[in-house]
């Protein structure tokens, strides 16, 4: 028996886990339903029995006097919440959660737990800070150390790094929003700069998408589903479902039967939504949280070349538009390999081990190390080609991994489409790995634009399912290709840079089996759909313009120190458009910009 075990807790304002180090490695440990995330929901049932987690949140609309949540934003305030008959500080409410962790730990390893460590917000002032202990002592702990949740983060990703390392966690969680800029050496971690903002997450794509399904039913049956205490609940919970089927799945379908009356006749809710509408909502948001990162960055004095890695914590961080957003803004692929609801329990865990003296070693998980995904029609190097490599699942994804995307058929009646699966980084298919592909024939005979789904399932043994859907019809055809992984370790690349000469300049024919992404209109699912939706911002073309502007931002901030004060201000304004460009996903602009900075730094240069 080991007296010395001190868990690592992450008590977040949504949901709440506990970790342990076992065998040198965190692990998360599970609740008697096998879940590892323990919702922050405290409430009393209409008995009057004490309700805690998934229980409490899903009494939540229903009976919200009975039911308390994000009791994580009183910490520190000398406020009471009422829960039934009787008033409680956040201390106590809090302590119900880490009692409730204590005794998931405690059953889990078979003996007592005394000791803990507990994760707040970086930006936790003292009185926060000491609630939160406060909490964890009328829960029957020992907070052995309070420690920040992107501290926790970085530990989590590297315990152990060999040279000092500057990382960037953005940390999506719920219901707050924080990003990071941390510096770690020599075990220690030190924040340089944070930001963030409290009354943003993951709760309000729910709430956005909530209000998108309320406002489509109303405007068909003239009936506002808010109005019902109920049918609010139910829509809610819908939401949030299919928004995390929207992470894997490019269309998803909302149903719910008898979700109100009409004239004495009962209404059933059914709504189809696709991954990019759902993008279009939720885009501000993000785009939101990228100024944050901005600010955070300048506070810290760096620039994005500087980074050594950037890693993503909080379950809305799953969203895979959060990973486009921020592989453009950074020009760099991010990490996600550690479930990013866990990662701070871990961190916590391992901060637990260090104390404690247990051997911690780094964590291993399986990922995907290249990205899958299918040949389509689209910009290559300036010009329409059938050579555009359209990423799926991509890659540093942990395994299992499984991601749907919407493309189009490219001409008026295609019977058939070609699905040709590459495994590689390159906008150019030829550069990448052809790892199978098949024929889907018998297709509808309509005008161009016909939806086919594309499904990627990749097990962890390397087993790739490929599946494509005609949206409108159901037809599907799917093939397994084993060992997708090693046929990429072992693919002949030389011949496919021989061929590259040959293509540039050229214009392809458009041949008749082949897809291409969607056109803006036809993402719409219904005719009249609010905003038209642009072009998916991962369409190669747009990627790789994307990419050689990143560089010469790079290129850019390192010549920059040495120009004088007018050139230099010169510069960072042309910088600043292109910035914006690059946010806004024009390649136009971002070309025109391109030429502006690219003359300014061969001048500089030369100077
Ligand atoms: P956290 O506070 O880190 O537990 O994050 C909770 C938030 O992550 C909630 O808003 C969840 O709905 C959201 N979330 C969890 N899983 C996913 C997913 N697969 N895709 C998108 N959001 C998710």
């Amino acid at each position: 028996m080991d007296p010395e075990t001190i868990i690592g807790i992450d008590l977040g304002t949504t949901n709440s886990e506990v970790a342990v180090i076992r065998d040198g490695r965190p692990e998360v440990l599970p609740g008697e339903d096998g879940d590892p995330i323990l919702p922050s929901v405290v409430g009393l049932d209409p008995q009057g029995h004490l309700l805690v987690g998934k229980a409490a949140r899903n009494q939540y609309v229903l009976a919200p006097e009975r039911t308390v949540r994000s009791i994580k934003r009183k910490m520190g305030q000398e406020v009471t919440v009422a829960l039934g008959d009787q008033k409680y500080t956040p201390q106590e409410i809090s302590a119900i959660i880490l009692r409730t962790l204590k005794r998931r730990a405690e059953a889990a390893l078979g003996r007592p737990v005394q000791k803990a460590v507990i994760t707040v917000p970086a930006f936790f002032n003292d009185g926060q800070r000491q609630a939160t202990r406060e909490a964890g002592e009328l829960a029957g702990l020992e907070v052995v150390r309070i420690i920040n949740e992107p501290t926790a983060a970085v530990l989590t990703y590297d315990p152990h790094p060999t040279a000092m390392e500057r990382l960037l966690v953005y940390d999506l969680g719920g219901g707050t929003f924080d990003i990071s800029v941390a510096q770690i050496e020599n075990g220690v971690v030190e924040i340089q700069a944070s930001h963030g903002d409290t009354q943003l997450g993951g709760d309000d794509f729910d709430q956005l998408l909530f209000d998108h399904i309320c406002d489509a039913f109303q405007k068909e049956h003239a009936v506002d589903l808010r109005a019902s205490l109920a049918a609010k609940a139910r829509v809610l919970r819908a939401a949030e479902e299919a928004k995390k089927r929207l992470s894997v799945d490019a269309v998803t379908t909302i149903e719910e039967e008898f979700i109100a009356e009409k004239d004495g006749k009962p209404l059933n809710l059914r709504k189809e939504i696709d991954r990019y509408e759902y993008e279009e909502l939720i885009r501000p948001l993000l785009l939101k949280t990228l100024t944050y990162l901005d600010e955070a960055m300048s506070d810290a004095r760096l620039q994005a070349n500087q980074v050594d890695k950037v890693v993503l914590v909080g379950g809305a961080t799953r969203t895979p538009l959060v990973h486009h957003l921020l592989e453009e803004r950074l020009g760099r692929p991010v990490h996600a390999e550690i479930e990013p609801d866990l990662a701070v329990a871990m961190g916590a865990a391992v901060q637990g081990g260090l104390i404690a003296g247990v051997d911690v070693g780094p964590i291993l998980v399986d990922i995907t190390p290249h990205t899958l995904g299918i040949e389509t029609l689209g910009e290559l190097y300036g010009f329409l080609s059938s050579n555009s490599f359209s990423p799926i699942i991509e890659r540093n994804t942990p395994l299992p991994a499984s991601r749907t995307e919407i493309y189009t058929t490219a001409v008026d009646e295609q019977e058939a489409a070609r699905i040709r699966v590459f495994q590689g980084e390159n906008p150019d298919t030829r550069y990448n790995t052809l790892v199978g592909e098949f024929l889907v024939e018998g297709l509808a005979e309509v005008p161009r634009g016909n939806q086919i789904l594309v499904r990627l399932d990749l097990d962890l043994s390397g087993i790739l399912k490929v599946t494509a859907t005609e949206r409108a019809t159901g037809l599907a055809k799917h093939i397994v290709i084993d060992n997708a992984m090693e046929r990429f370790r072992k693919r002949q690349r030389s011949d496919a840079v021989d061929r590259l000469e040959a293509i540039l300049g050229s214009v392809e024919e458009e041949p008749a089996a082949v897809l291409r992404l969607p056109a803006p209109e036809e993402t719409e699912t219904e005719p009249g759909a609010a905003a038209a939706v642009p072009a998916d911002g991962l369409a190669p073309a747009l990627r790789q313009v994307i990419q050689s502007a990143q560089a010469l931002v790079a290129k850019a901030e390192q010549v920059l120190p040495s120009a004088n004060e007018e050139d230099a201000g010169e510069l960072q304004a042309m910088l600043a458009d292109l910035r914006a460009a690059i946010g806004r996903r024009d390649a136009d602009a971002i070309r025109a910009s391109m030429r502006e900075v690219e003359d300014l730094v061969f001048y500089l240069e030369d100077a």
